[in-house]
């Protein structure tokens, strides 16, 4: 059972501001890219070769199925996330030398410090979004697009960011290869979340900040808007909140402890 925790006011969030925080430390400057062509949103250059599978077999449907059935199932009710986690070749969106592993239920390296998330965790966050078709949602975090192409299957109106501009060049090519060119990617500090095409029915964040980025929740409808959130110190558990917003309140109710690389903030 989930405990409601909190009622704030917006306007008590954006009173106390963002805070400055160094960006995470430690991964390698990525090696160049080769680039072409600039996505529809004008910011993202996908790379000549990605070194993914896109193709499906008979073998990659049952282990999808497989785990489906054993992790998904048992603990989503909502039969379009099941169907969605059914649909979407997880294999696609992690590295070639890691296939092997793409329909464990574990997170996976997707190369420049980050990870593309546990199937699980996937299906329960997006299960809080509660999305209809239709809603407008937002991606805080593309990393390998596997999570946007997920929220695709729910709704025609899928928004993502990214703050690493290899991940998001790649995250486009692949997305674009699998047919969801119709998710809006877009490369900045989802801090900031993407003001130009709020508000949001529902933001999911994929990477933990310490504490409730301010503007995201300004960024939720305020008719019942949605937001799931990671929040606590780098490095260790953080909670994970299920945020709803009805006018200037916003409900924070305390879901489940999480390990999620952390929100990092751009350097300029
Ligand atoms: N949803 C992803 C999981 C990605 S891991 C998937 O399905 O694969 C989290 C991602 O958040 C990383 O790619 C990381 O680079 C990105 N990230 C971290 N801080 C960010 C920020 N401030 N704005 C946008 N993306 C950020």
């Amino acid at each position: 059972m989930r405990l409601i925790i909190t009622v704030v006011c917006l306007s008590l969030l954006v009173a106390c501001g963002p805070r400055l925080e160094p960006a995470a430390p430690g991964s390698a400057a990525p090696p160049a890219l080769e680039t072409s062509g600039e996505s529809e949103d004008g910011a993202i250059a996908t790379p000549d070769s990605l070194d993914r599978l896109f193709e499906d077999s008979e073998t990659y449907v049952a282990a999808r199925d497989a785990l489906v059935d054993r992790f998904i199932a048992p603990v989503v009710e909502d039969a379009r996330v099941v169907a969605a986690m059914r649909a979407v070749p997880r294999h696609s969106f992690v590295p070639a030398g890691a296939l092997g592993a793409a329909y464990r239920d574990f997170p996976l390296s997707i190369g420049y410090g980050q990870t593309i998330s546990q199937p699980s965790l996937v299906a329960m966050m997006t299960e809080l979004l509660a999305l209809e078709e239709g809603d407008r949602v937002l991606e805080i975090g593309t990393g390998s697009g596997y999570q946007a192409a997920i929220l695709r299957e729910l709704t025609d109106q899928v928004y993502s960011v990214e703050i690493i501009p290899e991940l998001a060049g790649i995250a486009r090519g692949v997305l674009d290869r699998l047919g969801y060119e119709d998710i809006h990617l877009d490369r900045r500090d989802g801090y900031f979340g993407w003001a130009e095409h709020a508000p949001f029915d529902a933001i999911i964040v994929t990477a933990a900040p310490d504490h409730m980025p301010p503007t995201l929740a300004e960024q939720l409808a305020p008719d019942g808007g949605r937001m799931v959130i990671p929040i606590g110190p780098v490095g260790n558990v953080q909670t994970l909140w299920l945020v709803t917003r009805e006018g200037d309140d916003v409900q924070m109710e305390r879901v489940l402890e999480v390990r999620f690389v952390p929100l990092t903030r751009a350097a300029e």
